[in-house]
């Protein structure tokens, strides 16, 4: 079971529970829950809207992944926040 550092609780959790954010060596562009071709660079946040709400707010994608276009991603974050 691989285990991840939540980026809202910062508690490690399973993997498969979390939402996955990562950023295409690449390309530079942002991925929510990519499939396994996308490599990366990723960070992790736990399925629960306090955690997403901890994520956006203390801007995580940015301090994290080093990037500055992350509004794509945050808004589908907020969406799940409002529709999940
Ligand atoms: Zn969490």
């Amino acid at each position: 079971m691989k285990k991840r550092k939540c980026q809202g609780c910062k508690e490690l959790k399973d993997a498969n529970l979390m939402h996955k954010i990562t950023r295409e060596f690449k390309s530079g562009k942002l991925y929510l829950n990519p499939g396994p071709k996308v490599l990366g660079r990723s960070a992790y946040v736990c399925k629960n809207k306090e955690c997403i709400k901890e994520f956006l707010k203390r801007k995580t994608l940015k301090k994290v992944l080093k990037t500055n276009e992350t509004s794509q991603i945050e808004q589908e974050l907020l969406k799940i926040i409002i529709e999940g």
